[in-house]
């Protein structure tokens, strides 16, 4: 079957490539792994990801729904900050509630009275290349620091969040990130039944050190005596999916320009906003191309790449590591038309899941 373009395409067997690694962290370490929603919602393929992981996290009132609707196993929420109109339904639909910071906790303190309920502690050092994704910049409010402070609502809760990790591939860093935190939070995790240790470990990696990792897990958790988590997002999805777009037009302004039937803005957010380039394989190739998005805005480019042969309009492209932090922000920006979402089934078999029509556009607004 010939799909029409654009979509994201998620191939389950690379997919499943991941999830066996953490399948293999979970038996060694006995650490349990939450998929962070945020990072990636497909639904099409949770079941697929649930026998391999142990429920999920959130960031919001929906996503701790849609964690508990779709997502077999536990259910975490968190949030940045909860309004008064969402407390109970996220009390509801989850195992655990945790907190962002002492005046969150102390605000809805009756209402989670009976609820497992953790804080959000910020270590003030992190793992990030980037200051906008950096939990430990200044002044962020990404969690409690205060030592002091923590210990005076430390009877209250069973639990901390640490996420400090942004897509560390260095074993010994995130080592080096834990003795800290535990010379500073030791005494207080001693009187905890759990502690999640957040996202943003690259650990799916080719040649990460998974023994290393798994092994400082389980000592870790054994130290203190607590159940210990990870909320991988983009570990957890990575390589696994791919946008198929097809070029529209060919044009030489000094350089050879290829527009495609997509937009980086509206389906690949992400690499805008860290002004990265996409990915293409295999990128050789004796011709060059820009490749450029059919919005108006002037900066719509995915990035330059060779290909073996001339592009002219029809020639099918597909763009690599779709998956993590693309899908869920994907936009109607310009109207251009929202990509479909396809799964490549294990047997090989693409499926459709979900195609977007103006109807959907129309409702996006009113
Ligand atoms: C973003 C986030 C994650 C997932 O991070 P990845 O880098 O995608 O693994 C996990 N936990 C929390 C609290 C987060 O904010």
């Amino acid at each position: 079957m010939t799909l029409a373009t654009p979509y994201y395409l998620v191939d389950k067997s690379i997919l499943l490539k991941n999830l066996e690694k953490i399948s293999y962290l979970r038996q060694r370490s006995g650490v349990k792994c939450l998929l962070a929603l945020k990072c990636f919602a497909t639904w099409s393929v949770f079941d697929l990801m649930a026998e391999h992981m142990d429920g999920t996290t959130s960031s919001s009132l929906f996503e701790v729904r849609l964690g508990r609707e779709k997502f077999a196993g536990e259910t975490h929420a968190y949030s940045v900050a909860y309004a008064d109109d969402e407390i109970d339904e996220v009390l509801a639909n989850s195992d655990k509630i945790i907190f962002n910071s002492i005046g969150q906790l102390t605000r809805f303190a009756d209402k989670s009275a009976t609820h497992v309920r953790g804080l959000r502690v910020n270590p003030q050092i992190s793992y990030s290349s980037f200051i906008i994704a950096d939990p430990a910049r200044p002044y962020s409010r990404l969690g409690e620091w205060d030592v002091e402070r923590i210990d005076t609502v430390i009877d209250q809760i069973s639990g901390f969040m640490f996420h400090c990790n942004c897509e560390n591939a260095d074993f010994d860093s995130f080592s080096d990130i834990l003795d800290t935190i535990e010379e500073r939070f030791g005494h207080l995790m001693e009187r905890l039944d759990w502690i999640s240790l957040g996202g943003g470990i690259h650990f799916t990696g080719e040649g990460y050190p998974l023994d290393a990792l798994a092994d400082r897990l389980r000592a870790f958790g054994e130290r203190y005596g607590v159940t210990v988590y990870l909320e991988p997002g983009e570990a957890a999805v990575t390589k696994s999916t791919t946008l198929e777009v097809t070029v529209l037009d060919t044009l030489n302004n000094g350089k050879d320009l290829a527009i495609v039937d997509s937009s980086i803005e509206a389906h690949m957010l992400d690499l805008l906003i860290y002004r990265e380039s996409a990915k293409l394989h295999p990128n050789a190739g004796a011709h060059e191309y820009m490749v450029c998005g059919k919005s108006c805005l002037a900066g719509d480019i995915f990035g330059e790449f060779r290909f073996e042969t001339e592009l002219k309009p029809g020639d099918r492209i597909s763009i690599a590591d779709a998956a993590g932090y693309t899908m869920v922000k994907k936009n109607w920006f310009n109207g251009v038309r929202m990509p479909s979402i396809a799964v490549r089934q294990l047997d090989g078999r693409v499926e459709l899941m979900r195609q977007f029509t103006f109807d959907d556009y129309v409702a996006s607004l009113s």
